[in-house]
């Protein structure tokens, strides 16, 4: 048995007698004779066990016979040193193991742009016509964002945010009309489309009419928008930067 390989199921032998020491590269093996590369094959090694094994191609992982663990592919050309060569051996370990981060960085690489070369090319859908949730998301995200970062600054920064208060409590309230408001919206916009169909002639879209956003969602868009201004608000108050009355004054107008 040379340099670690071994027979076993299906794997195929490095014999001694096809491979010897490289002297331009100590501890590893080379063929003596002509390099029969077997193309069917491809090697992977036991790391602990220090176990090199040839198996069949298709494969995809492979388990040691000794440990039962799993085996690694070698990506790193050459026939792997012998084992019995520690230094050489843990080198081409280390090699091998950046040659396969490298691979795979470089698939994902190649995943990421074919997914995006389908992006570009996949017919798009048509947009939904009626107002959905982006238009919702987009209007309050910000507003719970900057309430939620304004809520947790240092006092000398919330006093500057708190002398814009009036602005914040018409924020929330303007989120919270275009919430509450979006199913009169949206049937208005149904109605309408329908109409224009049938004024003229055209095929009636009433199925693609769907509602962009349940009214679950809408509550939860709601819900954690009132926690961010009262976030916001229970701050000031603690801070002494508004009074009692202009809290609860903000929270009225905010229907709390
Ligand atoms: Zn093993």
């Amino acid at each position: 048995m040379a340099g670690g390989a071994e027979t076993g199921g299906s794997c195929q032998i490095v014999t001694a007698a096809r491979v010897v020491v490289d002297p331009s590269f100590p501890g590893s093996l080379r063929c003596t004779a002509t390099p029969k590369l077997n193309m069917s094959k491809q090697t992977w090694i036991c790391v602990p066990c220090r176990k090199v094994y040839m198996r069949k191609k298709y494969l995809t992982s492979v388990e040691c016979p000794k440990c039962q663990g799993p085996c690694e592919l070698v990506h790193t050309w050459g026939i792997p040193p012998s084992p019995k060569h520690t230094k050489a051996w843990d080198e081409f370990i280390a090699r091998n193991r950046a040659d396969a981060a490298r691979l795979e960085a470089s698939r994902q690489a190649e995943r990421e742009r074919q997914e995006q070369m389908q992006d570009l090319i996949r017919p798009k859908k048509p947009s939904p016509p009626e107002e959905h949730v982006p238009y919702l998301a987009a209007i309050r995200l910000p507003a719970i964002k900057t309430l939620t970062h304004s809520a947790g600054l240092p006092a000398n920064q919330l006093a500057g945010h708190a002398a814009n208060l009036e602005f914040w409590v018409g924020e929330a309230k303007h989120c919270l009309a275009a919430i509450d408001g979006y199913w009169e919206r949206f049937k208005r916009l149904r109605t309408r489309q329908v109409e224009y169909e049938k004024q003229h002639n055209m095929p009636v879209t009433v199925v693609s009419l769907r509602r962009g956003i349940g009214d679950a969602d809408r509550q939860e868009l709601r819900r954690v928008l009132l926690e961010a201004i009262e976030q916001f608000l229970s701050r000031c108050r603690r801070e002494g930067l508004i009074s009692t009355e202009e809290l609860k004054a903000a929270l009225a107008e905010l229907g709390r």
